[in-house]
C-alpha cells in the first residue's frame, strides 16, 4: 500500500479536528515560509491540534535524522538516519554564483549492480517513501539554504521507486516546496516504463539518461540492465520524450580511463545521436569525470585529461553539444553510495 505523506497526514488531522482549512495553510506556510521545524513551535494553532499533530508525527518536521556530516569548500554531505536503521545520503552543491544545488537519494540501496558504483554493492535494502525523498531536501530548508535545483542521482534508480512520482508531487506544489518543474531533474539507468510515465505525467522535468557505454555488449558488462532495456529502445523512447516535451534530453556518461574513453567510443556516441530527427539536437551529453572508490570489486580510474578533452573535440566536431561535469568532492568520498559504506 502507498505510504501517506506527511503533508496528507496534516490535512486529514485538521479535518478530523474539524479545524478550518486555513489551518493547514499555517502549517505549511510555517514550515516553508518561516522554516519552522517542530510541531511545538508553531504557537498560532489550538494546542489541541498542535499535540495531535506531535503525537501522530513526532515532534520534528523532518522525519529523517542528520548522523553524520562530511563538508568541504563547496560540497556538504549528510548521512540520515531512516526507518528500520538504515542509512541513505544526500549532497548539497554551493556552486561559486550562490547556486545551490542537491542530490538525493531515492532508494536505499540499489538492485541494479552497475559495476562501477558503489551504492551498487549495497543491494537493494528498500524503496524510500516519498516523505524519505523529501525530507532530504526539507533538512536543508529549515537549516536555512535556498533550494535552487535538485537531482534525483543519490543512491538508487529513481525510476524503480514508484514513490517519486508522490515526491515529485509534493516538490512542485506551490503550497510546499514549490520548486519549478525544470529546477528539477530525474536521471535512469534506462528504465522504459518510468520514462514513459515521466513523459505523461512530468513532462517538464528534466531527465537525464545514463549511457555510460555505446556498445550493448560493453555496457550490459557494466550496466546488467542494458539486457532487459537495451540502449536503442531507451534512446527511441528518449526521441518520444524531445517529441512530445520540446525539452532537452541528458546524456550522462561516466568516463572510466582505458575502458570507454576510446576515440572509438566517442565516435559511436557520437552515431547513436545523430540521425535522430527533428529533436536530435536537443540531446546533450555531459561527459563525467569518475570518482574512484575502494568499495566495488572492479577498480576503474578517472580519465586521463587529454583523453577527456579528445573526446569532446570528438563528439563537438560530429555536432554534439557537449560539456563536462564540473567535479567536486573528491576529497569526500562524493560518489554516492561511500558514505554509506563507511559508516557500517
Ligand atoms: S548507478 Fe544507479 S542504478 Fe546503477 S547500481 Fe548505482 S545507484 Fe543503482
Amino acid at each position: 500500500m502507498r505510504p501517506t505523506s506527511k503533508y496528507e497526514m496534516i490535512r486529514r488531522i485538521v479535518s478530523d479536528f474539524k479545524q478550518p482549512t486555513y489551518r493547514y495553510r499555517q502549517i505549511t506556510d510555517a514550515i516553508f515560509k518561516q522554516n519552522v521545524g517542530e510541531y511545538e513551535r508553531m504557537t498560532m494553532l489550538p494546542s489541541l491540534l498542535r499535540d495531535e499533530l506531535i503525537r501522530t508525527l513526532g515532534p520534528y518536521v523532518c522525519s529523517i535524522v542528520p548522523v553524520k556530516e562530511l563538508t568541504s569548500r563547496q560540497v556538504s554531505k549528510v548521512l540520515f538516519a531512516i526507518a528500520g536503521n538504515e542509512r541513505v545520503e544526500a549532497v548539497r552543491l554551493s556552486y561559486e554564483r550562490g547556486w545551490k544545488s542537491y542530490c538525493i537519494s531515492t532508494q536505499c540501496g540499489c538492485g541494479f549492480g552497475c559495476k562501477f558504483c558503489a551504492t551498487g554493492t549495497i543491494g537493494l535494502k528498500r524503496n524510500l517513501t516519498a516523505d524519505e525523498i523529501t525530507d532530504q531536501l526539507l533538512h536543508f530548508h529549515i537549516n536555512g539554504h535556498a533550494l535552487d535545483s535538485v537531482a534525483f542521482m543519490g543512491m538508487g534508480e529513481a525510476l524503480a521507486n514508484p514513490y517519486i512520482f508522490d515526491a515529485l508531487t509534493i516538490l512542485t506544489d506551490p503550497s510546499l516546496f514549490g520548486l519549478g518543474h525544470r529546477r528539477i531533474t530525474v536521471s535512469t539507468i534506462g528504465l522504459l516504463p518510468g520514462i514513459e510515465k515521466l513523459t505523461r505525467e512530468f513532462p517538464q522535468v528534466n531527465l537525464t539518461f545514463s549511457l555510460h557505454s555505446p556498445f550493448d555488449d560493453q555496457r550490459s558488462e557494466l550496466m546488467p540492465i542494458n539486457d532487459r532495456f537495451p540502449v536503442r529502445d531507451v534512446l527511441n523512447a528518449l526521441d518520444l520524450h524531445i517529441r512530445h516535451t520540446g525539452r532537452k534530453v541528458y546524456i550522462a556518461y561516466i568516463l572510466l580511463r582505458g575502458v570507454n574513453d576510446s576515440i572509438v567510443h566517442a565516435e559511436a556516441v557520437a552515431e547513436l545521436l545523430r540521425g535522430r530527427g527533428p529533436g536530435e539536437h536537443l540531446y546533450h551529453v555531459n561527459l563525467i569525470p569518475y570518482n574512484s572508490t575502494e568499495i566495488t570489486p572492479e577498480s576503474y580510474q578517472q580519465s586521463y585529461r587529454d583523453q577527456v578533452i579528445m573526446f569532446v573535440r570528438i563528439l563537438k566536431s560530429k555536432g554534439i553539444n557537449v560539456t563536462v561535469r564540473t567535479q567536486f568532492g573528491t576529497d569526500i568520498d562524493a560518489a554516492c553510495g561511500q558514505l554509506y559504506g563507511h559508516s557500517q
